[in-house]
């Protein structure tokens, strides 16, 4: 390998942070290129959901020590506000034409390439039926999320007993919306929420309509088990239709079909969470295209063996590929970063 290769990282959520990181450490010269104003991605919308001081795994501190780590490494440059315009095979490798605050004036020269752009959460007003943004009641997982992370965790305090519903796969697994895949992390961060809520709330009624639960990731079954346990009410089946409930306007009505009672029920809640999922990014095709890559059915990049795209020296990480928690988009990162070093060690082929 030629004296210290370098790689252009795009996208600094906790894919594009863990790629740096790992091939700075491999002595890697590395520029990591953000357009967000600040590192960290998706990721700094997740709170954290300990109970009582006793962690729930739920990965959020994961993107924390990344982005600890990252200032300390003297091989990776950072430029935020600013992104790859244009890219031109030169030599092998690619130059690199930027925008935004931090580019050079000059183009940028990379031997390979780590994508690692991420992910849109699903925007709960293609829901219709559901209400978001009409029903003040409905509100999605992101947004309490967001408000338990910026207003710490007694954000929902107060809530005394009132009946909140927790509604999976608001727009993931949907054919009809071209959105047919399981986007993985909904489940977990629902039940962690659900527990979190009513555990500061124990007079909290928490049902769970779902078609059925993914059980991915580290320690998911323990979870699973200790919602039961608390008392978390599953149901199996979906909402047709959420609206204004005519008994109390402050309430919303759920017309449900309950998959095992073979029945239409209605009932009424006071609070509505729609657990969103992941979508590829609104501008994935311009980025493929500057790129040259594939974009599989859903719309996320291509990547034969998992990382690799068809362009050789362009590597894909995280959840620009497909649906990931923040640890599985770490864990991708780094195959990502260990495709890319064994590419550029072994003469780019
Ligand atoms: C509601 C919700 C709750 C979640 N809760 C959890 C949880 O509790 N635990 C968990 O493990 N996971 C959770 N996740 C998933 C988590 O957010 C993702 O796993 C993680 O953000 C993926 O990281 P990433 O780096 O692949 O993508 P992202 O976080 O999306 O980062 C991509 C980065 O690339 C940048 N970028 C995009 N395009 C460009 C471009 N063209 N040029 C330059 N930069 C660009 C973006 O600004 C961003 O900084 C949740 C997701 C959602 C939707
Ligand atoms: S993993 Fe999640 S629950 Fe545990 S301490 Fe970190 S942020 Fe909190
Ligand atoms: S993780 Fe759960 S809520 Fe999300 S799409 Fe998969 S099954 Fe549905």
């Amino acid at each position: 390998m030629q004296e210290r290769p370098r790689v252009v990282v795009v996208g600094g959520g906790i894919a594009g942070l863990e790629a740096a990181t790992n091939l700075a450490e491999r002595g890697v010269s590395v520029t990591l290129v953000e357009r967000a104003p600040r590192l960290g991605g998706n990721g700094l919308t997740v709170c954290c959901k300990a109970i009582d001081g006793g962690c729930q795994l739920c990965g959020g501190c994961l993107l924390m020590e990344r982005l600890a780590a990252v200032g300390h490494l003297p091989r990776v440059r950072i430029l935020t506000e600013t992104t790859v315009k244009a890219a031109v095979p030169q030599n092998g490798g690619f130059s690199l034409f930027l925008s935004g605050a931090s580019a050079p004036a000059d183009p940028l020269t990379a031997d390979a390439v780590i994508v690692a752009t991420g992910f849109d959460p699903v925007d709960a007003r293609t829901k219709g039926p559901y209400g978001y943004g009409l029903l003040p009641m409905v509100t999605t997982g992101e947004e309490v999320e967001r408000r338990l992370r910026l207003e710490g965790q007694g954000a929902y305090d107060g809530l005394g007993a009132a009946r909140v519903a927790f509604v999976q796969c608001v727009g993931s697994r949907d054919e009809h919306a071209s959105r047919g895949y399981c986007s993985q992390v909904c489940c977990r961060y629902a039940l962690r929420l659900a527990r979190l809520l009513r555990a500061r709330n124990p007079e909290l009624q928490v049902s769970v309509f779902k078609m059925d639960i993914q059980h991915g990731g580290r320690d998911f079954a323990a979870c699973w088990q200790a919602a039961s346990a608390d008392g978390i009410r599953f149901v199996a089946g979906l909402p047709a239709v959420v609206r204004r409930s005519t008994a109390n306007p402050e309430a919303a009505t759920f017309i449900y079909d309950n998959i095992l009672g073979d029945t239409v029920r209605q009932e009424d809640f006071d609070l509505v969470v729609l657990s969103v999922g992941m979508q590829p990014r609104g501008d994935a095709t311009q980025v493929a295209d500057i790129w040259g890559i594939n974009r599989d059915r859903f719309g996320f990049f291509a990547a034969d063996e998992e990382t690799r795209t068809l362009v050789p020296g362009v590597f894909v990480a995280g959840s620009c590929q497909a649906p990931r928690a923040l640890a599985e988009s770490a864990a991708h990162a780094r195959r990502a970063a260990e495709a890319c070093y064994r590419y550029l060690a072994e003469g780019r082929s």
